[in-house]
């Protein structure tokens, strides 16, 4: 299929052509009509589906269909839930939009930089503003943008969002907006919270996507068993026995980064950290060094990594597990990306086996575990269940409360964490 029965302008055609795209991606064919139709739509749709273009090429559509303003009337607004993030969106709009006859003024507001260049751009107002729902607020408390006209409202990655805890950021930002709109949420998971999100936010919203299914289809998933003192000798082993030429590793915490990246040089792997201790200008310059090839190695946590768009990223590898199963959708997810082959490495300790085994159970699916050669582990789990994990697996017959799933992930988190402690302990990021 190709984009053409989608209903998009010419100059939009041409601008998706001159980004290389032959067809559109499922959640693409699916959501753009729904969209230029002007209906509210949910959409399941995971960070390398093709999200971006999916909402940008019909909302540009849209604006450039509206009568212009002087000044520039704030039409239409992108919620995303980090600084990555936004600056990615724009980008995406920038390169789509620039052909278009009256291009459309776009503002990215985000925290970390300073406010004031950003209040004085929007002195002659903007059409779109791609905004992290912190940095929105100042600058509405500066007066510096009324958000009263938003036409378009874009929830991108609504379940990071609410992870991070905007929760009510986005709706003290969702009171100031007006009651007709149109409305868009992007997640690339549906827990009760995002649902619950859509339906207070979307009128009879049209549903598109289906969350996981291009991960699924892309990713090869590996579990590699090791100890714990072990695995920054299997990582360095595994970066020098395979030729990858981008390996992006997750780690637990900042100085966890600082620390893997430091030993990494010692080795004489040159390696770059991205997590939310470092200023902005070093994020960007670890990014770009890392997307340009200048180095092998991105040694991140999940916040600063969220989002972030490395176009064929070969290999990620989790050198500490993610705390949750949507925090391991959303790390894999980079690779893998736009149908080419990915790979998803997780180095599984002793102490971790019951956190990964909850990780698999979430998502469904289970994976074999393998050990290289020289890193086989010394400390072993503790005996398995001869059933995979049940619910009542972490309470073993201890009479009392039954723990909820929040509690299960809780604990089996804690204990991810404490066993990440030795390599330098969890930080909440950002
Ligand atoms: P996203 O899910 O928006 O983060 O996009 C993931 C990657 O897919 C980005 O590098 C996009 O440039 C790319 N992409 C988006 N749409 C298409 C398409 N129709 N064909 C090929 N690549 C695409």
């Amino acid at each position: 299929m190709s984009f053409s029965p989608l209903g998009l302008s010419p100059a939009l055609l041409t601008a998706v052509q001159r980004r290389g795209y032959l067809q559109p991606t499922a959640i693409q064919s699916q959501a753009v009509p729904l969209i230029l139709q002007g209906r509210d739509v949910v959409a399941a749709a995971p960070t390398g589906s093709g999200k971006t273009a999916a909402f940008a090429l019909p909302l540009l559509q849209r604006l450039a269909a509206r009568q212009p303003s002087r000044p520039r009337r704030l039409a239409a607004l992108v919620l995303v839930p980090t600084r990555e993030l936004a600056l990615q969106v724009d980008a995406t709009l920038a390169e789509l939009g620039d052909g278009l006859p009256a291009a459309p003024k776009r503002v990215v507001a985000i925290g970390g930089v300073s406010i004031n260049p950003q209040l004085m751009v929007l002195r002659g107002g903007a059409d779109i503003i791609v905004a992290t729902p912190g940095r929105l607020l100042d600058l509405v408390a500066h007066n510096a943008v009324s958000l009263g006209r938003v036409e378009m409202l874009v929830l991108d990655e609504a379940d990071r969002l609410l992870d991070l805890g905007f929760g009510e950021e986005l709706q003290r930002l969702l009171a100031l907006l007006p009651p007709q709109r149109q409305t868009l949420l992007f997640s690339a998971t549906f827990p009760a919270e995002v649902e619950q999100l859509a339906a207070s936010l979307l009128r009879d919203p049209a549903r598109a996507g289906d969350a996981g299914e291009q991960l699924v289809a892309a990713i090869r998933e590996r579990a590699l068993v090791t100890d714990t003192t072990q695995r920054t000798a299997l990582l360095r082993h595994l970066l020098q026995e395979n030729d990858w030429n981008q390996v992006l590793v997750f780690v637990a915490s900042r100085h966890g980064a600082d620390n893997l990246v430091q030993k990494l040089g010692k080795a004489g792997i040159d390696a770059r950290a991205l997590h939310g201790d470092l200023g902005q200008g070093r994020r960007n310059r670890s990014l770009q060094e890392f997307r340009d090839g200048t180095v092998r190695v991105l040694v991140a946590t999940d916040v600063a990594a969220r989002g972030i768009d490395i176009p064929q990223l070969p290999v990620v590898v989790n050198y500490d597990l993610p705390r949750s199963p949507a925090d391991y959708t959303h790390r894999i997810g980079r690779t893998g990306r736009a149908g080419q082959p990915g790979l998803a490495i997780s180095l599984v300790s002793a102490d971790c086996e019951t956190h990964m085994r909850l990780i698999e159970k979430r998502r469904g699916q289970r994976i074999p575990r393998e050990q290289a050669a020289g890193f086989e582990p010394q400390v072993t789990a503790p005996a398995k269940p001869a059933a995979p994990a049940t619910a009542a697996d972490s309470n073993g017959g201890i009479k009392g409360r039954r723990p909820s799933r929040k509690d299960r992930l809780r604990a089996a988190a804690a204990a991810a964490a404490a066993a990440a402690a030795g390599e330098g302990g969890p930080a909440k990021d950002d």
